[in-house]
């Protein structure tokens, strides 16, 4: 073990309260869907997750099908915590998610009983971890009945191998259920992982009142919208970007001229407020109360530093609100 944590690793972040629990979250959480699985650089890797924690970074998100090939973004990192982060295990706030295709047969996705608690277990072994701190379900599963999903992640708490749970992608009507449901258990449930930026603001219909309203934190994900949120695909499609390595759900043609005006755009009032585009799309995902982190994904070291920067200006005035709605129109 080599790695030593910067002392003074809190002093900058700021740390929000995930809906009317205790549980305190960044205000910045690194993601390890992308450039943490086998077919990433290793060493590489360390470096983000130990960069990220430097800088106040607590929360780290992952899920069962995370990397290249699924599961390797969790053994990955089940590993720098051996290597690196052993000692430290009291100051992270690890996730994982069970709800995509993981493994073949009837019981390898979606929300059953057998899916959710297997799963976890795979999660936990590749993690080298006795649980996790957040335990997801990815995604709604509407053949499965609701009840049993949430009392798969009321067994995982009451098992010891999750501290809290959350839904990620489910719709609000079903997450007012949810919050219904849990409740009568008694069951931590903290957090909901939507889709939310400036380019897919979906959440806001209902979402974010229905969490309000259940004391529900928003973890959001994507706030760079995979990256088109920053001036990287301004002047083209650069060869080490999402989209030119066609990995992802992330393509060319959603690179629109429409879309580049807007971050051209956005750059102005970015420049004004003494911010990247970037760090303004990513302070603009936080403004909600509810939203309590915004999820973050990172192809490289310098990448967290400046987007972490985010912090030093997270409050907008009424004007900057109604132009960037006027730009996004
Ligand atoms: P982001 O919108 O954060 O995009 C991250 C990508 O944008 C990076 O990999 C990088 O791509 C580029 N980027 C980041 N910062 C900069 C910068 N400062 N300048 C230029 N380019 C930058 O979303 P992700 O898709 O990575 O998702 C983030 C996290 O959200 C995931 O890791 C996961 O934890 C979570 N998530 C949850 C889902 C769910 O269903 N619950 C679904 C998807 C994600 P490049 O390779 O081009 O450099």
């Amino acid at each position: 073990m080599s790695y030593i944590p910067n002392q003074s690793r809190y002093e900058n972040m700021q740390y929000n309260r995930l809906g009317k629990s205790g549980l305190k979250v960044p205000a910045i959480s690194l993601g390890l869907y992308r450039n943490f699985g086998d077919t990433d650089h290793f060493g590489h890797a360390k470096q983000m997750i130990t960069t990220a924690f430097d800088i106040g970074i607590t929360h780290f998100d992952l899920a069962n099908n995370y990397g290249e090939p699924s599961g390797s973004a969790e053994t990955n990192f089940g590993r720098i915590l051996k290597e690196e982060l052993s000692g430290f295990r009291d100051e992270l706030l690890i996730a994982t998610k069970a709800g995509y295709d993981m493994w073949p047969g009837p019981y390898g996705e979606w929300g059953s009983r057998k899916y959710m608690l297997s799963s976890l277990d795979q999660s936990l072994k590749r993690l080298q971890l006795d649980y996790v701190d957040i335990y997801y379900s990815h995604r709604y599963d509407p053949h499965t009945p609701l009840e049993e999903t949430v009392l798969a992640l009321d067994t995982a708490v009451k098992q010891g191998k999750a501290l809290y749970v959350g839904v990620s992608n489910y719709p609000a009507g079903v997450t007012k259920q949810a919050i219904e449901l849990f409740k009568q258990l008694r069951t931590p449930f903290v957090s909901h992982q939507p889709n939310y930026s400036m380019f897919l603001r979906d959440a806001e219909d209902n979402l974010f009142e229905v969490l309000e309203d259940g004391g529900v934190g928003a973890v959001v994900f994507q706030p760079l919208y995979q990256g088109l949120l920053t001036t990287k695909y301004v002047e083209g499609i650069p060869k080490d970007s999402r989209v030119a390595k066609g990995v992802d759900s992330i393509s060319a043609d959603q690179v629109t001229k429409n879309r580049i005006e807007m971050v051209q755009k956005l750059k102005e009032i970015a420049e004004e407020r003494g911010q990247t585009v970037a760090q303004l799309a990513i302070a603009w995902s936080l403004r909600h109360p509810v939203v309590a982190s915004a999820l973050i994904g990172a192809s490289r070291v310098e990448q967290i530093i400046e987007n972490v920067k985010a912090i030093e200006n997270l409050s907008f005035t009424d004007h900057e609100l109604k132009e960037i709605d006027e730009i996004l129109l």
